[in-house]
């Protein structure tokens, strides 16, 4: 039988909330626009994330456009440069692990004090699920979006490694419309 523990759950919540922030933030990078950094964390349940001070997630938003570049380029990096920078990135943190199974989650790992400042947790939760999945997968798990028009980044926790798209819903239905088109041409 096959179990998802609350571990490998957290690791996957987290790195599909961190493929979001870093497409919000490329899109931002692009458009001059703000990315609505609060609202993000909020939908990938981070629960302070309502509560955070706007300095604090000010600091979130800092921190991963620093780290946007390496984060954004994941799907075709080079694995020995990666781990190496991630463990440049570990050596910084301040972390104070536990187990908890909070809200009917099952145990995982909160790796900062329930006193650290929410920016401290959100990016040791991103750096510490990120280096716990290279341990695991190598940069596998990780891709570009398939659309013609986007480069968005995506998190692929299928089993068989089947994704194609990120989470635009208008990626996959243009693309699928355009090969369609292209085989009625064929024919
Ligand atoms: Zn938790
Ligand atoms: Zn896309």
């Amino acid at each position: 039988m096959y179990v998802t523990s609350g571990h490998d759950t957290e690791i996957r919540l987290t790195l599909e909330a961190m493929v979001d922030l870093v497409n919000a933030l490329s899109d931002a990078r692009e458009s001059g626009e703000r990315a609505d950094v609060r609202g993000l964390l909020d939908s990938h349940g981070f629960t302070k994330a309502n509560s955070a001070s706007a300095a604090s997630i000010e600091r979130v938003e800092s921190r991963m456009n620093e780290l946007l570049d390496k984060l954004a380029t994941l799907a075709t990096s080079e694995p020995q440069p990666t781990v190496q920078w991630i463990n440049r990135e570990l050596a910084d943190l301040h972390i104070t692990p536990s187990l908890t199974d909070h809200d009917g989650a099952g145990l995982h790992i909160h790796w900062t004090s329930e006193s650290a400042a929410f920016d401290q947790q959100v990016i040791a939760d991103v750096l510490m699920a990120l280096g716990q999945d290279i341990c695991d997968h190598g940069t596998g798990r990780f891709g570009t979006c398939a659309a013609a028009t986007c480069d968005h980044l995506f998190y692929d926790a299928t089993r068989n490694g089947s994704r194609r798209f990120c989470a635009d819903p208008r990626c996959a239905s243009r693309t699928h419309t355009a090969d369609h088109r292209a085989r009625q041409r064929s024919t």
